[in-house]
């Protein structure tokens, strides 16, 4: 499921998906150059959906979570790796405060690459409502 349009303007997308009573949150932020998120976050109440994300990740026991990183060369010859980050949750976090992970997670993973940081390429805005913003750093 995306709501992802054209433009740059699509580079935070953060949805609910439902299945059943146990919700999960998707979020992508840092859109690079070549149109990939630099971190896509997904935190779920659904355990089905950490067993189906994290099919191959190294994990032991339990599966609770998993992150998943692929490099990519932009066109300028950069290397960069984005990563997904999959987590289970027995309380979703609200709106608000998912893509405020959101956005630290962004900054986190591009503070240690080479790469121009792209997690601002939507303003760096939390959109809590249309006429409600704030400002994140
Ligand atoms: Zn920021």
């Amino acid at each position: 499921v995306t709501t992802r349009g054209g433009g740059r303007a699509a580079g935070l997308v953060a949805l609910i998906l439902l299945a059943g009573c146990a919700t999960t949150r998707v979020g992508r932020l840092g859109t690079l150059p070549d149109d990939q998120a630099l971190v896509t976050l997904v935190v779920t109440e659904d355990r089905q959906v950490v067993l189906e994300e994290c099919q191959g990740a190294l994990a032991f026991g339990r599966v609770l979570g998993c992150q998943k990183t692929q490099g990519h060369r932009l066109p300028d010859g950069v290397l960069v790796r984005t990563m997904k980050i999959v987590r289970y949750t027995d309380a979703l976090p609200s709106p608000l405060a998912f893509e405020i992970d959101l956005h630290e997670l962004c900054h986190a993973i591009a503070a240690l690459q080479a790469i121009e940081d792209p997690c601002h390429s939507d303003g760096g805005l939390v959109r809590e409502a249309a006429s409600n913003r704030r400002s994140l750093r």
